[in-house]
Order: structure tokens, then C-alpha cells, then sequence
């Protein structure tokens, strides 16, 4: 089928299109048979909210070749027009809310990319984000997933809990004395995923307690900022080196670098798979910790944090005071590679002789709009060849918890991911992204890469002559 833009005048035909390929019929699903049952009339209610965001999409496709599950499917109700069309067809009680319609949004990604293609600028990650919120809370799942997606959440978003679960997820291959890795096919089940997940490999054994950063590290000859760091749910317990490499480069770059006691998860994670409320009260409890340090700018390394801090003014209701401080403080929030890439232009920096390639983490890419920082950042390093990875910024289908929910669609895109990797004939990957640093570094492994898989930060500690780093280390040749 060829959808061609031809703007708003012909929404018609492109809406009667659409819904033949979303597999939505007026006839055999009539609005009538929704509204007699009341779920049918909440979940209507609840999306029709969303109306003047959905209607902005007038079904031109040119995000089709952009999804990575349409790309790999090649099924309507799986690209963001299909989906879109099927949310909208539940805020018009033209289709309900099953199991169909479920499944399609499952496998949604979040990754954004159909943003980024968009012409009319529809804002896809809010209908997604505001779609799954009503999904969760209107219990359209059965009760042991409710409950496994939730223990899931809390797992990952605490880093002492989270150090604990990857102890006894790791405990097998420790006993076995086999390389570290994480069984993925237990937590895939209870999640209520389709396929089997297989192994996440790992570095190295993580740590039983969570690896904290020094409260206050001192600007390294003169301060030029007063820097905020947070500090992270994942980074602490699968990448503290990440975390120890940015303080230093902070410091040697001439920032006072805060890591304010009381601040926790930033909420992604919660917002991104339906639990907006959560994640609106991890927002609050990081703005006051957050607003009491005094920073200049907060720092973020993981691409999908920094995202949703900055995004914090969409947690709160319009004209509310929250919604005012969350905005003023999302103003304050740099991605790593912003504050850096600055910096780096008046630094002595060492020769690191590697080829690198770089991955666009999503929400870096898609969610940020961060691409040529983290790039001029690498090409500052002397010595260093920085070569272009094909589809760059495709999904590694890491996705937060995607790889547990979605394990098959997310094992394709970690294939895809590596196969194109190799193509570079690049020493390393790097990535801005905790979870797609830990996920493309177990797809190397599987398939016997020796292509390393570091976040920037390292590469430019070690330019800077930072300690080497644990881990994947990262060394000059
Ligand atoms: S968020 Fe990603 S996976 Fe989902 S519809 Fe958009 S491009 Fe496709
Ligand atoms: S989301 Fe945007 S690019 Fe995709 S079909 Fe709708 S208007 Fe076109």
C-alpha cells in the first residue's frame, strides 16, 4: 500500500486506508456493542482525552520506514500509523481495548523514532506514555502480570534491590563457575512475554551492594560550574565505572561535581510502562533534592533519565505550581556529551588510538534530539577514528524493560544491532545509554564479537588520562 502525504484535506480516504490495515472495521467491531460494557466506556473516555494529539496524524506513512517493528514486520498494526489509528479508534468506541489491541502496543517499543520522521509533529511518546497509564490502570492485564510488571519496576528502579535480584539471577553461572550472566527467561514470563529471552551476558559479577559516588568532588583548578550528577538505578550496580569516569572528567574540566544525598530513580522506567502517577512522585522527590543542591546544571549520563527529567513539566497538570518548578529545573538537565563536548575544545587531551562507532541510544536521538554532541566529543580525541554505524539510531531493542516483555522482536533488533556493528570493523561501540550499553555488549558476546561496547564518557577519561576503568575496560590500544 503506498500512503503518500497529501495534508490534512484528505483524512477521509487516509483514515478509511489505515483502518483497513489496522485490521479495524466498522462493521465487525460497532461502536454500540462497546458502549454497552462500562471497561468499554472508560477506556473510551480515558483516550478520547488524547483526541486532539491523535488527530494531528494524518496517516502520511513517512514513519513507517523509520519503526523499527515495522521494518521487521512489515504489519500495519504494528507501525506508528497503525497504532495510532488503533488508539484512536478506541477513543472513538469504534474498536475496544483487547487483547489485539494490547499486544500491538506492547510491542511498541517507545523508541520515538517516528517523532523524529514525523511532519506534523505528532508527539507519539505522549500518547503511548498517556495509553499505557490507562492500560495499567484500568487492569487490562491479568493479575500475575499486573503483579510481575510492578515487582519488575520496584526491582529495577532501586539499586540496592537491584544488586540483591542480579546476586541471585547471577547465582547459577557463579555456582557453575560459567562467565556471568542473567537468566532473561523467567522475568520474560512473569512479565507476560512472548518467547523465551535467553541469557543476558554480563562483564563481570555486579556488586552485592550498589557502588555510591563521593557527595562533593572538587573542581580541578578553577570551577567553571557547579555540576549536579544523577547518579542512577542501573549505573551504580552494572556500571560504576561509567559513574566514576564522569566525576573525574567533570572535575578535570573544571566542575564542582554534587551528588545530592536523597535523590532516587528519575522515573523513566515508571512513565514509559504505564505507571504516570509513580513517576510523577519520583519526579517531586528529585525536584526538591534537586532545587536544595544549587547546581548550575544537572548532569545526566543515560540517555533515557536525561530525557524524562527534561520532559518532568508533563507529569504535572497544567497550571500547577509542580508543573512550574518541574520546568525550571528540566531547563537545568544536560546530557553528559552537552556539558562535555564544550569543555573538551581547550583540554590536553591523550592520544587514544581505537576505531569507534557510535550508537544513538532513542532517547538521546529521538527523545533529546542529541546526535553531533556526543560525536564532536569523540572526534576531539587524538589518534581516535570515529566511523559511521549504519542505521545508527534504529533500536538496539534494549527499551527499558523491553527485552524481558518482548524478548523475540527484542533479540531481532540486538541482531540487527550487532551484525551492523561488525559491518564498521570498529574496536568499539560507543553508546550513551546504560541499558543499550548492557544489552549490545551481551548481543557481542553471543555472537563472539570482540568489539567493545563503552559509554563516551570512558573513552574521554581515558583521553584525559583517567584511572582505566573495570568492566569492559577501555584501554589506549
Ligand atoms: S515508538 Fe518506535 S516502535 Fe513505537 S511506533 Fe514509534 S518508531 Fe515504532
Ligand atoms: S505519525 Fe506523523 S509521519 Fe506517521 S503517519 Fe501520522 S502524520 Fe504521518
Amino acid at each position: 500500500m503506498d500512503h503518500v502525504c497529501a495534508g490534512r484535506g484528505s483524512h477521509a480516504a487516509h483514515q478509511r486506508s489505515a483502518r483497513s490495515a489496522a485490521g479495524v472495521s466498522r462493521r465487525t467491531v460497532p461502536g454500540r456493542h462497546m458502549t454497552e460494557s462500562r471497561k468499554g466506556r472508560d477506556d473510551q473516555t480515558a483516550l478520547a482525552r488524547l483526541t486532539d494529539e491523535l488527530v494531528e496524524c494524518i496517516h502520511c506513512g513517512l514513519c513507517l520506514e523509520a519503526c523499527p517493528t515495522y521494518v521487521e514486520l512489515n504489519r500495519e498494526e504494528d507501525s506508528p500509523r497503525g497504532r495510532i489509528y488503533l488508539m484512536r479508534s478506541v477513543a472513538e468506541g469504534r474498536a475496544a481495548l483487547d487483547g489485539s489491541v494490547l499486544h500491538h502496543l506492547d510491542v511498541c517499543l517507545g523508541c520515538r523514532a517516528c517523532e523524529t520522521a514525523c511532519p506534523s509533529d505528532v508527539k507519539y511518546g505522549f500518547l503511548l506514555e498517556h495509553t499505557r497509564t490507562h492500560i495499567e490502570e484500568a487492569s487490562h492485564r491479568p493479575m500475575w502480570q499486573r503483579l510481575g510488571r510492578r515487582l519488575l519496576m520496584e526491582v529495577f528502579t532501586h539499586s540496592a534491590t537491584m544488586a540483591l535480584a542480579m546476586f541471585f539471577a547471577t547465582l547459577p553461572s557463579r555456582l557453575l563457575r560459567r562467565p556471568p550472566s542473567a537468566p532473561g527467561g523467567i522475568v520474560s514470563r512473569i512479565m507476560g512475554g512472548h518467547g523465551d529471552g535467553g541469557d543476558l551476558r554480563l562483564e563481570r559479577f555486579p556488586p552485592l551492594r550498589p557502588s555510591r559516588l563521593p557527595r562533593l568532588t572538587p573542581a580541578a583548578g578553577e570551577k567553571k560550574l557547579r555540576v549536579g550528577l544523577l547518579e542512577g538505578c542501573v549505573m551504580p550496580v552494572l556500571f560504576p565505572e561509567v559513574n566514576l569516569a564522569t566525576v573525574r572528567v567533570l572535575s578535570k574540566l573544571g566542575c564542582e561535581v554534587v551528588v545530592p544525598p536523597g535523590q532516587g530513580c528519575c522515573g523513566a522506567l515508571h512513565v514509559h510502562n504505564g505507571y504516570g502517577r509513580q513517576a510523577a512522585r519520583m519526579a517531586l522527590r528529585n525536584m526538591a533534592v534537586f532545587e536544595a543542591a544549587q547546581c548550575d546544571v544537572i548532569v545526566v549520563n543515560s540517555a533515557g533519565c536525561g530525557s524524562t527529567m527534561k520532559e518532568y513539566a508533563g507529569f504535572f497538570p497544567e497550571g500547577s505550581p509542580e508543573r512550574e518548578r518541574a520546568a525550571a529545573l528540566s531547563a537545568k538537565v544536560r546530557d553528559i556529551s552537552e556539558v562535555i563536548a564544550g569543555l573538551l575544545e581547550q583540554a590536553d587531551l591523550k592520544p587514544v588510538e581505537m576505531t569507534v562507532t557510535y550508537h544513538d541510544a532513542c532517547h538521546l536521538a529521538h527523545g533529546q534530539k542529541i546526535r553531533l554532541e556526543p560525536r564532536r566529543m569523540l572526534s576531539a580525541i587524538p589518534g581516535l577514528k570515529l566511523v559511521d554505524l549504519p542505521e545508527s539510531d534504529h533500536c538496539c531493542g534494549s527499551a527499558g524493560v523491553y527485552s524481558f516483555t518482548q524478548p523475540d522482536m527484542a533479540v531481532r533488533l540486538l541482531k540487527r544491532k550487532v551484525a551492523n556493528i561488525e559491518s564498521t570493523g570498529a574496536d568499539v561501540v560507543a553508546t550513551g545509554n546504560p541499558g543499550c550499553q548492557m544489552w549490545i555488549r551481551s548481543g557481542l558476546k553471543l555472537e563472539g564479537s570482540s568489539v567493545r561496547a563503552l559509554h563516551p564518557i570512558e573513552i574521554v577519561d581515558l583521553a584525559l588520562d583517567g584511572a582505566t576503568t573495570s568492566g569492559d575496560s577501555p584501554s589506549r590500544h
